[in-house]
């Protein structure tokens, strides 16, 4: 008889663990012919290779990284839709377009490519250094595209990757009685409930859909073509029989392992969410700091303005009162040429005193908007400084000439 941890009460849970173990002990029982399948067709790969290639037999590389034998663009790859791409990234991860210097490589991704269910290799996930040498990293070319990256063998892969390579590298047809192209075949079923299980929001199955999963596994490991003899699929169905029978002991160890399992998906499923969110943060704070900058540009603007027109006033003020100044000059000019050199000297004040007025109240405009940022800073320091350098020039010139007319004239 089972013999339960307290916790396993529920019946819904104590049906969620057994599905989860039923999961396990299917992915279990799979592993080691996808294992030899993969590790047989790395090594036709390398025969083909070096047959086709004149090479002697034994010839390996691994010095082409993944991106050195993937062409720029390749779709779902690449995205060279903006520029620069970020897969081929620097000088050492180009697509190398004379091919692997060993002749290997590239014809690898050719092999791989032409088995591929969906010609759509998952060459994210894989190290290409490898190839030679380790057959996991060319199962992974069979997997989803995401989250195999730092998966090194057979058992850090979940489910969804054994199955998935299963369906997609073609050849297993030749060692699965199933129809592997028909939609909705049992492999399909098989993955579409391990997927449902790792994405359930509850820890819960209800008896009528475990006893659906039961059948499903059951007759996926029964696969006439050749899991139906094979020792290690044979033991995972009796498991799966006992465990719905009831007549198989669920230690703690079981359960652990499903709740491991379970935790990882989580800690996955919250690190894509992650990335998601933080890309989604990203680009919020990019939009923000586009419409910061265009703002500031107007905030700037609106400020360069406000100077433009106290400069403006103040330049009027200035001319206003140097004119009232020069009249006072041309007043006084009967007089005497020293006294017109006294009022010289005090329109020269007037002109620095209005001036200095002027820059104050530039910089306490460029005061205000300090913090908004260098630019509109800058540009501010700079039109504050062009504004006081015109005017005070201005404002000497036309006052030298006025007093050089003022002397011609009389
Ligand atoms: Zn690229
Ligand atoms: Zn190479």
């Amino acid at each position: 008889m089972a013999s339960y941890s307290p916790k396993l009460s529920e019946k819904k849970y104590n049906n969620w663990v057994k599905a989860q173990l039923a999961v396990l002990f299917t992915k279990d029982g799979l592993e080691p012919f996808v294992c030899h399948e993969v590790q047989e067709f790395r090594l036709k790969c390398l025969d083909h290779i070096c047959f086709n290639n004149g090479l002697m037999s034994g010839t390996l590389c691994s010095n082409c990284c993944t991106e050195n034998v993937i062409k720029c663009p390749t779709n779902k790859i690449c995205n060279v839709g903006h520029g620069r791409c970020s897969y081929h990234r620097n000088a050492a991860t180009r697509y190398n377009p004379a091919g692997c210097p060993n002749k290997i490589c590239h014809n690898f991704t050719t092999e791989i490519q032409n088995v591929h269910r969906f010609y759509g290799p998952s060459y994210k996930n894989t190290d290409a250094t490898q190839w030679c040498s380790n057959s996991w990293e060319i199962a992974k070319c069979f997997m989803p595209p995401d989250g195999y990256t730092d998966v090194v063998s057979a058992q850090e892969t979940d489910f969804n990757g054994i199955i998935s390579v299963i369906i997609n590298y073609k050849e297993f047809q030749l060692k699965v009685h199933e129809n592997l192209g028909n939609k909705n075949n049992i492999f399909e079923k098989a993955r579409d409930i391990g997927r449902n299980l790792r994405h359930s929001p509850t820890l819960e199955v209800e008896d009528i859909d475990l006893h659906q999963y039961f059948i499903v596994f059951q007759q996926l490991l029964s696969d006439a073509g050749y899991l139906a003899t094979d020792m290690h699929a044979q033991n995972a169905k009796q498991k799966l029989i006992d465990l719905e029978n009831d007549t198989m002991v669920i230690g703690k160890d079981d359960i652990t392992k499903v709740l491991d399992d379970v935790a990882k998906a989580a800690r996955d499923t919250i690190k894509d969410d992650l990335k998601r969110t933080s890309e989604t943060v990203k680009e919020d704070m990019i939009k923000r700091r586009k419409e910061d900058l265009h703002s500031l540009g107007s905030k700037a603007n609106e400020e360069l303005q406000k100077i433009q027109t106290k400069s403006d006033d103040s330049l009027k003020t200035i001319k206003t009162k140097t004119d009232n100044s020069v009249k006072d000059i041309e007043k006084a000019r009967d007089n005497s040429v020293q006294i017109m050199h006294l009022k010289k000297e005090d329109i020269e004040e007037k002109v620095k005193t209005e001036s200095k007025k002027i820059t104050e109240e530039c910089e306490r405009a460029v005061e205000t908007i300090k913090d908004e940022g260098d630019k509109g800073r800058n540009d501010l320091a700079n039109f504050a400084e062009t504004v006081e350098k015109t005017l005070y020039t201005r404002i000497t010139d036309d006052k030298k000439k006025q007093y050089n007319d003022n002397k011609q004239s009389k």
